[in-house]
C-alpha cells in the first residue's frame, strides 16, 4: 500500500502516485481570485467554473483549520478534472497542512487490514504543530537589556549580541565593539567587555559581586544578562503527523519504518496513548492540531466495511476532511448487492456535500491540451492541436492528452521536433481509445477468454 503526501521529497511513494502527480503537473492551484472567483484559465486550471468555486469554499474551510471530519464527494464523468480539482486544493494549501492522496484500490493489501490502512491514511492527514523552546545558541540573534546598576554609569541601552559561527558583533547602545567569542551567553550570565580591545569574556553566573568587578581593569564594563531573558528563548515549531508519532512510538516498528514505509499494524493502545498525550500538549498550549485533507480517488473501489469504518472514524476528534472522487453513476456498493448513487452507501452519501463536474466544451478541451503540450515540452502545429481537440471531444480528454507524447515520438522518428497532423493520425491508428477497443472485442468476442475462464479460439481457416 502506498500513500502519497504533499511532500514531493518523500521517498516511499508508488509509481501510481507519481503518475497521478505527473498527469496534473500543470496544475498549480485552483485558479481563483482573492474573492474565490475562478478565472477562466489560471494556474493551469481551465473551465469547470462552478466546481472550482465550490472547491474554493472547501479550501477556505481547510485553511481555517476549525472544521474536521467532513466529507466532500466530487462526482462527474471520467476526465472531467475531479483529481485535478483535488490537486488544485493541495497546491493551494501549502506545506503546513497535510494532504494525503490514496486510490480506493490501494486499501486492499496483503500486509495491512483495510481498516489499518485507512487508519494510517487518516492519521497522516492530522498535523501536530509542536512548539519547542530552545536554548540560546551560537549563531542566533539575542537582544538583552543592560542592567543599569551593573553597567554603573554607562549609558543605558540595548546590548545586542549577534553571533554567526565564529564571528561575533557586540553593540552597546550606539557604540560598536567588535570581538570574538565562541561562548554561548545565557540569562543570568555576567559578561565583561574590554573597551580597548572589544574583547568579551563570559564570567559565569556567580560573578555578580562588586569586588569581582573591582578586580578587573577600569576599562572593563560588565553586563549581567537578566534572568528574565530565559523567557526570550526562541520557539521552534515542528510539524509532524499523528501517523509519524504513531510509528516512532510503535515498539515493533520504530522510527526506521518511517523511511521504509513498512509500518505494519500499529496497536490501538499505542494510538490511544498518543491521542491522550497530544490532547495534553494541546491543553498546555505546547501543540496545535492541524486537520488536513485525505483525498480518496476512485472511492467506489472501497467496500461496505471501509465505508462504515469511515462513517465511524469521522466522529473522531482527530478526523481530517475527506475529499472523495468517483466517476460512477448508479452502481453496486462493493461487498453488498445494493445499488446506490456513485456506489456509496446512502448514509455516507447523506453526510457528504457533493461537487459535480461536467464535460468540457471544445474550447476548454483545446486549452487543456495546449497547456499539457507545453507542460510536456511538445510543440504542436495548429492543425495537430485541432485534430487532438477533435479526438478529445469524440473519445476522451485523457486519451487525446496521452497522444501528445506518443505523437512526439512518431515525429522524432521522421526527424522533426514539431508534431504535425500526420503524427497525430499515426498515433491514433497505432493506439486504440477505449471505445474502439470495446468495439474490437465485441467483433472478436469468440477469440477471448471469458469470465468463466473458457477459452474460445475460433478456427482460422
Ligand atoms: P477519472 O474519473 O477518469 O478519474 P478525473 O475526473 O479525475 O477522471 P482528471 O484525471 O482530473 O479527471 O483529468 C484528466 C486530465 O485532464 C488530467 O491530466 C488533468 O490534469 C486534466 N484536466 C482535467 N480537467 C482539467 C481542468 N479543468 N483544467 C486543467 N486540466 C484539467
Amino acid at each position: 500500500m502506498s500513500i502519497q503526501t504533499n511532500d514531493p521529497n518523500e521517498g516511499s511513494d508508488s509509481l501510481k502516485s507519481l503518475s497521478l502527480i505527473a498527469a496534473h503537473s500543470h496544475i498549480t492551484g485552483l485558479g481563483l481570485d482573492e474573492n474565490l472567483q475562478p478565472q477562466e484559465t489560471s494556474q493551469g486550471m481551465v473551465g469547470q467554473l462552478q466546481a472550482r468555486r465550490a472547491a474554493g469554499v472547501v479550501l477556505k474551510m481547510v485553511q481555517n483549520g476549525t472544521i474536521a471530519g467532513r466529507t466532500i464527494l466530487v462526482a462527474g464523468p471520467p476526465s472531467t478534472g475531479k483529481t485535478a480539482l483535488a490537486m488544485g486544493i493541495s497546491q493551494s494549501l501549502g506545506e503546513d497542512v497535510p494532504f494525503t492522496t490514496i486510490a480506493g484500490s490501494e486499501i486492499f493489501s496483503l500486509e495491512l487490514s483495510k481498516t489499518e490502512a485507512l487508519t494510517q491514511a487518516f492519521r497522516k492527514c492530522i498535523g501536530i504543530k509542536i512548539k519547542e523552546e530552545t536554548e540560546l545558541i551560537e549563531g542566533e540573534v539575542v537582544e538583552i537589556q543592560i542592567d543599569r546598576s551593573i553597567t554603573g554609569g554607562h549609558k543605558q541601552g540595548k546590548l545586542t549580541i549577534k553571533t554567526t559561527d565564529m564571528e561575533t558583533i557586540y553593540e552597546l547602545g550606539n557604540k560598536m565593539i567588535d570581538g570574538l567569542t565562541k561562548e554561548k551567553v545565557l540569562a543570568g550570565d555576567v559578561i565583561s567587555i574590554d573597551k580597548a580591545s572589544g574583547k568579551i569574556t563570559k564570567l559565569g553566573r556567580s560573578f555578580a559581586r562588586s569586588r569581582d568587578y573591582d578586580a578587573m581593569g577600569a576599562d572593563t564594563r560588565f553586563v549581567q544578562c537578566p534572568e528574565g531573558e530565559l523567557q526570550k528563548r526562541k520557539t521552534v515549531v515542528h510539524t509532524v503527523s499523528l501517523h509519524e508519532i504513531d510509528v516512532i512510538n510503535s515498539r515493533t516498528q520504530g522510527f526506521l519504518a518511517l523511511f521504509t514505509g513498512d509500518t505494519g499494524e500499529i496497536r490501538s493502545e499505542v494510538r490511544d496513548q498518543i491521542n491522550t498525550k497530544v490532547a495534553e500538549w494541546k491543553e498546555e498550549g505546547k501543540a496545535e492540531i492541524v486537520p488536513g485533507v485525505l483525498f480518496i480517488d476512485e472511492v467506489h473501489m472501497l467496500d461496505i466495511e471501509c465505508f462504515s469504518f469511515i462513517n465511524r472514524a469521522l466522529e473522531d476528534e482527530f478526523a481530517p476532511i475527506i475529499i472523495m472522487a468517483t466517476n460512477r453513476g448508479i452502481s453496486r456498493t462493493r461487498g453488498t448487492n445494493y445499488k446506490s448513487p456513485h456506489g456509496l452507501p446512502l448514509d455516507l452519501l447523506d453526510r457528504s456535500i457533493i461537487i459535480a463536474t461536467s464535460n468540457y466544451n471544445e474550447h476548454e478541451v483545446k486549452t487543456i491540451l495546449s497547456i499539457r503540450s507545453k507542460e510536456e515540452e511538445v510543440e504542436l502545429t495548429n492543425d495537430a492541436l485541432d485534430l487532438l481537440t477533435k479526438i478529445g471531444m469524440e473519445t476522451s480528454l485523457r486519451y487525446s492528452s496521452n497522444l501528445i507524447s506518443v505523437s512526439l515520438h512518431i515525429a522524432l522518428k521522421r526527424k522533426s521536433n514539431i508534431v504535425d497532423v500526420a503524427d497525430v493520425k499515426r498515433a491514433y491508428l497505432l493506439f486504440c481509445d477505449s471505445s474502439r477497443s470495446v468495439k474490437y472485442i465485441q467483433e472478436n468476442v469468440s477469440q477471448y477468454i471469458d469470465d468463466g475462464g473458457n477459452v474460445v479460439i475460433s478456427t482460422v481457416t
